[in-house]
């Protein structure tokens, strides 16, 4: 389409263009109900098969046990910084958390509201600029917490810790299938839908039946998770619209071939970006370590905010947005989420070589 841009948001972000084109193509009337998914009942037949399927999308894609539950909740993943440890954190208890930024930060304040927290491990000092590779994890933690990929440091594990029987729970919103991992070594996983499965307004959290076990009673009803896994997210009106988006993106990525190409994708992405960076150290200054290096959100400061401010200026001129750095931390940022192409990468590549040549 002419007039759609390579959008770099870093969330809400850019959904794939089929993905786009099959929910308007049955807005109006989905599947002879005569109905859009915004207007069925969630105790439809309609939206039982779109949540059902949805599920086993999960399911299949990320290659999880069966005795895997997935929810769809709303709250964003702001709200599971708290739902977390009102579940997992007995009163008096501990709970590990490894501090890798703002996001983690974030979900560790919720945390102290409820129990103690032990800081496992922290890149705080260096301005969050790895992820730390040697953990403190007490054996009687409640769980480890971590954030997968840091939306707004731009790093990411690269491997994860083994927590020695310590239930691990993670915060997977910037890049939750985006590769292959062995998803069934956590006890818990935690996405906001808007970066990398679909729009805002769901929340996808994957909990295996041993966590679930763990649940604390005595919660709100809605505050627990036990309510969401008895009622397949049905126990209130779930985010219907979202939901059926999230599934229409996954049938996409099993189009696309699955964990394994869109991994490929996102291999080839990232790495046309850090490759010019490396070639122009000097000019393209990455914030952080290489071993650190985030695949889906890539940071870096160019020689001065006066050109990082005509960078941004003219990449939008040229059909390619959302490229300005977090404001906590400025510079630019390019994510590269699942939907965006490949074409969009190399797109951004050109044009960095050639900004740098002119200024
Ligand atoms: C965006 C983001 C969040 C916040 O998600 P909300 O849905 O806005 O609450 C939390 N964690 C990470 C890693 C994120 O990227």
């Amino acid at each position: 389409m002419a007039n759609r841009v390579f959008n770099f948001n870093p969330g809400p972000a850019t959904l794939p263009l089929d993905v786009l084109k099959t929910v308007q193509q049955e807005l109006l009337d989905y599947k002879g109900t005569g109905m859009s998914v915004m207007e069925i009942s969630h105790r439809s037949a309609e939206f039982d098969e779109i949540n059902d399927t949805c599920i086993a999308l999960f399911k299949e894609i990320l290659e999880l046990d069966d005795s895997c539950h997935v929810l769809f909740m709303g709250g964003g993943a702001s709200t599971q910084f708290a739902m977390v440890p009102m579940n997992f954190l007995p009163k008096g208890g501990t709970a590990a958390y490894v501090d890798t930024g703002s996001w983690s930060s974030k979900a560790i304040k919720e945390a102290k509201l409820l129990g103690n927290v032990h800081l496992a491990g922290s890149s705080k000092e260096s301005k969050y600029d790895h992820i730390p590779d040697k953990l403190d994890i007490p054996g009687d933690a409640a769980y480890l917490h971590l954030t997968s990929n840091n939306t707004i440091y731009g790093t990411q594990y690269q491997a994860y810790p083994d927590t020695g029987g310590v239930p691990l729970v993670c915060d997977m919103s910037s890049d939750i299938a985006s590769r292959r991992w062995d998803f069934n070594k956590f006890d818990l996983i935690y996405a906001g839908a808007q970066k990398n499965l679909g729009p805002a307004g769901v929340t996808v959290v994957i909990i295996k039946q041993t966590m679930l076990d763990k649940c604390a009673e005595g919660n709100p009803t809605m505050f627990n998770y036990r309510t969401h896994a008895e009622k397949k997210s049905l126990y209130n009106t779930p985010p219907a619209f979202p939901i059926y988006i999230v599934k229409v993106v996954l049938e996409w990525v099993k189009t696309q071939g699955g964990l394994h190409a869109v991994e490929k994708a996102n291999m080839a992405k990232k790495e046309r970006i850090y490759q010019l960076m490396d070639q122009h150290p000097d000019y393209f200054r990455g914030t952080v370590q290489p071993g650190s290096r985030s695949w889906m959100n890539i940071t870096m400061r160019l020689p001065s905010e006066d050109l990082e401010k005509k960078f941004i200026a003219e990449a939008k001129t040229a059909g390619m947005v959302g490229l300005k750095g977090h404001r906590s931390v400025g510079g630019i940022r390019v994510s590269l989420y699942n939907a965006m192409p490949l074409e969009g990468a190399e797109k951004l590549a050109r044009f960095m070589e050639e900004f740098k040549k002119k200024n």
